[in-house]
């Protein structure tokens, strides 16, 4: 039988098998080619393009390869102690998602720091802008956001009480790009995916992230194209987000702190005990917040620990 190669983009990832959308617009539910899985572990992801095999009477078609990746949306594997987990691939924003009234700095740091690492163009959207008592509090989130997030990302305020208020998250997703939607459950993003098609296409507020077992179930992960404007991906029930790579995600979430990192005395300064650290000086001086500095810290830690660990995995295997 005939057999056609083609070239897809991962749209949709459910508990079925991977659907595929060619470039003709038609799309296929794919297996992995079984020489693509082996040794390697390649698993296609949701913005992957992949080349497709298939016979014209067969119903399963087969990703033979994964192709290069743009960027990628990295975190540490949350069953495995040493591997990486990509979520998302091919994309050009990051769009983190917190709720204005109760806006989670430590978890926004890290969400930050991975959306960085992809070296994509981030965002912070906050959402629920109704539950707040005023619009001097909402605006006072914001600035505290906006502190802390740097200049170069942009925050926007969103409710549902007001459609209007994701004209300017429309903006943010010119046609012909992709943005990815993160942040944890119930923050409101398939409801602004929602408001941005016009029409539901997501399931809101009854996406369960364990089941009786306390066990995570697994929700699907969509491409959505939105009018106006291109594409979007929510990533419902991603919980842990656990550092991978983050030693430039850091970097740019940080920007503060590393500003005063340049300047200890020391160049590997860990800015502990070290004299002449002007990170700890900032923190005497009130400068930098005691949290901001702690949690600095800690993402570095977190991240020196997985740094080792990977090297220490990497021993082994040379060892093998
Ligand atoms: P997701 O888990 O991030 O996709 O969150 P959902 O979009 O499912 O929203 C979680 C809950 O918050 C749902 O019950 C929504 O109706 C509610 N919600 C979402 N956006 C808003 C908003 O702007 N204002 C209010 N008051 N509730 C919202
Ligand atoms: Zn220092």
């Amino acid at each position: 039988m005939e057999e056609t190669v083609a070239i897809g983009c991962v749209v949709k990832l459910d508990r079925g098998f991977p659907l595929v959308r060619l470039e003709d617009g038609a799309e296929l539910r794919c297996k992995h080619a079984t020489s693509l899985v082996k040794g390697e572990r390649v698993r296609a992801v949701i913005g992957d393009r992949v080349r497709v095999s298939f016979a014209e009477r067969n119903d399963k078609a087969l990703i033979v390869e994964v192709l290069p990746r743009t960027r990628e949306l990295v975190r540490k594997d949350p069953t495995e102690r040493a591997v990486p987990q990509v979520l998302a691939a091919n994309f050009d924003r990051v769009i983190v998602t917190q709720p204005s009234v109760e806006v989670n700095m430590r978890r926004l740091e890290r969400e930050l720091v991975l959306a960085h690492e992809t070296g994509a163009a981030v965002s912070v959207v906050l959402t629920k802008a109704d539950l707040a008592e005023s619009e001097d509090e909402v605006e006072h989130v914001r600035e505290r956001v906006r502190a802390l997030v740097g200049a170069d990302v942009e925050t926007l305020v969103v409710s549902e009480a007001m459609p209007e208020s994701v004209e300017a998250v429309r903006a943010l997703v010119p046609e012909g790009t992709t943005a990815v939607l993160i942040g944890r459950s119930g923050v409101g993003k398939s409801s602004l995916v929602n408001l941005l098609v016009g029409r539901d296409v997501q399931e809101t507020g009854t996406v369960r992230e364990t089941d009786g077992a306390g066990r995570h179930t697994t929700v699907s992960r969509e491409i959505v194209e939105v009018p106006g404007a291109g594409r979007i991906v929510d990533m419902p029930g991603v919980r842990g987000l656990g550092l991978w790579d983050a030693e430039e995600g850091i970097g740019a979430a940080f920007p503060d702190v590393e500003a005063l990192a340049a300047q200890c005395r020391f160049r590997d300064c860990t800015h502990h005990e070290e004299p002449g650290c002007a990170v700890r000086a900032a923190v005497e001086s009130s400068e930098l917040t005691p949290e901001r500095y702690a949690s600095y810290q800690a993402l570095q830690q977190e991240m020196a620990a997985m740094r080792d660990r990977r090297e220490e995995a990497r021993r082994m295997n040379k060892e093998k």
